[in-house]
């Protein structure tokens, strides 16, 4: 009971991941979102929206003193280089990042990203001062094969780097078959996924694993989210396709009142 009530008084974080999509126009979506959250009372949660690497300037701008964060979707592992196309921890935090996503399931599979890369940008995020908000999940495949706390595991424990602590890091638990597809798991599974990250994380930081931040994601919506956000161990939600628009991601900011 104890311990329930300590995982339960970790504050929320609904976080949107727009992936490829937003021009400059897009930063009325920022305005809008403000504005409801303005008038919609002070959220439970915090609130944040990694745009593409385009925007995170601009979209800093525009929701300064509203207390929406703004994060990058990736980083580069090194600090600086011959890396083209790519952008390192620093440049992000230079333009206004707090928070990076590291290991996406789309990073994992478009650009082969392994355990031990995905590591090495959750500690170049820490270098440049950023929260890195680290992804696992399974695909459909390994679900069917019963194989989701296997893999899971294997990503935390090869993902997470040993100075992890709770204010420099947080999982999302994507499963993969769940990511744009409008399929979600059972808030049962939810559990035991989230249960089985929470007790990893407890054996390995034993002062601070349960004041980790768990988020869920995949095909989070606004008619979901109270539901998956009131599962145990779930802290949360990182959203792709409803945190586009102000309206869908409002939605779900408004579920994480609990
Ligand atoms: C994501 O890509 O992180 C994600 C959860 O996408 P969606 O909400 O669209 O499933």
């Amino acid at each position: 009971m104890g311990s329930e009530k300590s995982v339960r008084r970790v504050k929320a974080l609904v976080a949107g991941n727009w992936k490829m999509n937003g021009l400059k126009e897009s930063k009325r979506e920022i305005r809008r979102l403000a504005k409801k959250l303005d008038t919609g009372g002070k959220p439970k949660c915090d609130v944040l929206i990694c745009p593409p690497a385009t925007l995170i300037g601009l979209l800093r701008e525009e929701a300064k003193g509203t207390g929406i964060a703004i994060g990058g979707q990736d980083c580069h592992a090194k600090a600086s280089g011959a890396h083209t196309g790519d952008i390192a921890a620093a440049m992000l935090r230079d333009a206004g990042a707090d928070y990076v996503i590291v290991g996406h399931s789309e990073r994992r599979t478009d650009h082969h990203e392994t355990d031990e890369m995905v590591k090495a940008k959750a500690e170049a995020a820490w270098e440049a001062d950023l929260v890195a908000i680290i992804c696992v999940g399974e695909t459909g495949d390994e679900r069917k094969a019963g194989e989701t706390l296997a893999v899971v595991g294997r990503q935390v424990t090869g993902s997470v780097p040993e100075g992890a602590m709770p204010k420099n890091m947080i999982i999302a638990y994507e499963p993969v078959w769940a990511i744009g597809t409008g399929l979600t798991p059972t808030a049962e599974d939810v559990a035991v996924a989230h249960g089985h990250i929470r007790s990893l994380l407890t054996e390995r930081f034993p002062e601070t694993g349960k004041a980790f931040r768990i988020l869920y994601g995949g095909s989070v919506k606004p008619g979901n989210a109270a539901e998956l956000m009131a599962v145990p161990n779930v802290n949360g939600a990182l959203v792709g396709g409803a945190s586009l628009t102000a309206d869908d991601f409002y939605g779900i900011i408004s579920a994480a009142y609990l």
